[in-house]
């Protein structure tokens, strides 16, 4: 595992990943100081100009090979991913999939998106002929949270190398195996590529703090919305700019003629997969008042039988983090202290490191399980008199980052309304497994985007440049000035700007 790095001195402080259900040591990892970073970093710019001089069809092709051999090798993956984080291989491969799929858009897609193009050059330059290019930015540092830790990596990779820069990553130390798996993975996919192209390095905060003040060309960060604060005032030393995807508090709006079946089944999965540790996952539902009793009917039947444990295909596996657990413990309990109902389950289905379904009804909007992001399969159904107020709640909270709709006629109207990064209609999360589309958050949930043209242009600097084509009479751009050419442009202005125009 750790083919493109020394190996670990002896002397090195070191950490270990564990199974959260059963204590299993799953790797032991390094703990990189700011000086290996800087030595990664003077590896990957000359790295980052052999991948740059490679163009666009030669880094397709090496992101293609990376695709094909993480298809064929990916059982190892799956048993890192369900060993070190507890989740059930069904969570891994749903992250494996979004990851494959977003290599192979970047890659397809990076030069119709990033590629030169020629633009208008306007009515006063119309003698120069102009064109814009994207530029990759060098070198970037990714670091990723332990939820998502197969998907977060390869994301934050596929988009930064697609655009042509190189990538430092830093996993986090409760999710190491994976990152690292995913960087040496490109290696195994292309052994002709220069040590630095990709790296990563272990550790915990102090490491990524490190990794912000290094001089990194850009810092991409998927965490909570606390270090999300830290990495930017950290950034903000060098002015290296930055991209926040951060946490949420997704909410489902069900209107009185939605598929209730299909609604109730989205939610309990959307809300429950991945144990509910998903910044997308569905933490609040606003259910109009007329179809109330028969929804909760429905997901009440459903949540009953979502299994719990550490088999391979549970539906839900163990908490990763025992903190988190903790603060599931605190929103339920707040919940209820305040009048609230649980639908199914309650305070006894914490039972560390499981938590089973709880399904609380008829929340205080001011409650913690509605305003915090919760990260446990914990949703909260609340009824409402019509659609203005499930959008006015929906609305509510500091987080903005995916939403979702069930309705019969009225989904696209309702998702105009509701102010979050993505919204699904009639289904749940979609928007984040299509690579196509940008993917970010507004508030508290972050900016800047993965995904789509977006998330390629978000590693690259917009380049212009222009060519003199031909002379024209009147040239602005030339000393000395005349009283002729002043009269001209004095009637073009006129001509052009003072009448209606398109
Ligand atoms: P976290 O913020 O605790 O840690 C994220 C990463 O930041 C880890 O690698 C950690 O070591 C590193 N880190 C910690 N302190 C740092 C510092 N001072 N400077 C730099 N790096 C530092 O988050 P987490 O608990 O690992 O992940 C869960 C959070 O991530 C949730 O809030 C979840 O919603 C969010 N998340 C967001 C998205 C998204 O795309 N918006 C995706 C997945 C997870």
């Amino acid at each position: 595992m750790t083919a493109r790095l020394k190996p670990v001195a002896s002397d090195r402080e070191t950490f270990d990943v564990r199974n959260p259900a059963t204590g299993e040591s799953v790797g032991t990892f390094p703990v990189h100081t700011a000086a290996d970073i800087a030595e990664r970093l003077a590896a990957a710019r000359p790295a980052q100009k052999w991948w740059d001089d490679l163009g666009f069809s030669g880094r397709k092709k090496r992101m293609q090979r990376w695709v094909r051999w993480l298809a064929r090798d990916c059982d190892e993956l799956y048993e890192i991913g369900f060993r070190e984080t507890g989740k059930p291989k069904a969570d891994v491969q749903l992250e494996l999939l979004a990851g494959l799929e977003d290599i192979r858009w970047a890659a397809a897609h990076a030069k119709g998106v990033l590629g030169e193009k020629r633009v208008a050059p306007g009515l006063a330059m119309m003698n120069f002929d102009a064109r814009v290019s994207y530029e990759p930015l060098g070198v970037i540092g990714i670091i990723t949270p332990w939820n998502a830790p197969v998907y977060t990596a390869f994301c934050g990779i596929a988009y930064a190398l697609a655009s042509g820069n190189a990538v430092i990553m830093k996993p986090s130390e409760l999710a190491a195996a994976t990152g690292v798996y995913a960087v040496e993975s490109f290696y195994k996919a292309n052994p002709d590529a220069p040590e630095g192209l990709v790296s990563w390095i272990t550790g915990f905060g102090e490491t990524g703090s490190a990794l912000c003040r290094s001089g990194v060309d850009k810092l991409g960060f998927t965490g909570s919305v606390p270090t999300g604060r830290r990495v930017m005032a950290a950034c903000a030393e060098n002015l290296t700019p930055v991209l926040l995807e951060l946490g949420g508090k997704d909410a489902t709006i069900i209107d009185d003629d939605a598929d209730l079946d299909a609604a109730a089944s989205s939610i309990v999965w959307g809300s429950m997969w991945n144990a509910g540790q998903a910044c997308v996952g569905v933490e609040r539902v606003y259910v109009v008042e007329k179809v109330r009793d028969e929804f909760l009917r429905k997901v009440e039947e459903r949540a009953r039988q979502v299994s719990v444990g550490i088999d391979e295909l549970s539906d839900i596996g163990p908490m990763t983090v025992p903190n988190q657990i903790e603060i599931i413990r605190r929103h339920v309990t707040d919940a209820l202290d305040r009048g609230a109902t649980a639908l199914v389950g309650g305070l006894d289905s914490i039972q560390p490191p499981y938590v089973h379904p709880i399904v609380l009804v008829d929340v205080p909007e001011e409650s913690s399980a509605v305003q915090e992001e919760t990260f446990g399969p914990v949703v909260v159904i609340n009824t409402v008199p019509d659609i203005d107020e499930a959008v006015r709640r929906a609305n509510a909270t500091s987080f903005g980052l995916g939403s979702s709709v069930f309705s019969g006629k009225r989904g696209a109207e309702i998702a105009a309304r509701l102010r979050a990064g993505g919204t699904t209609i009639n289904s749940v999360l979609t928007f984040v497994g299509m690579p196509s589309l940008p993917f970010g958050g507004v508030g508290d949930s972050g900016f800047g985007r993965f995904h789509g043209d977006d998330g390629l242009r978000e590693f690259t600097r917009a380049k212009a440049t222009t060519r003199k084509r031909f002379n024209m009479g009147e040239d602005m751009q030339q000393f000395p000035r005349t009283k002729e050419q002043f009269d001209v442009v004095y009637k073009v202005v006129k001509l052009r700007y003072g009448r209606r125009f398109r």
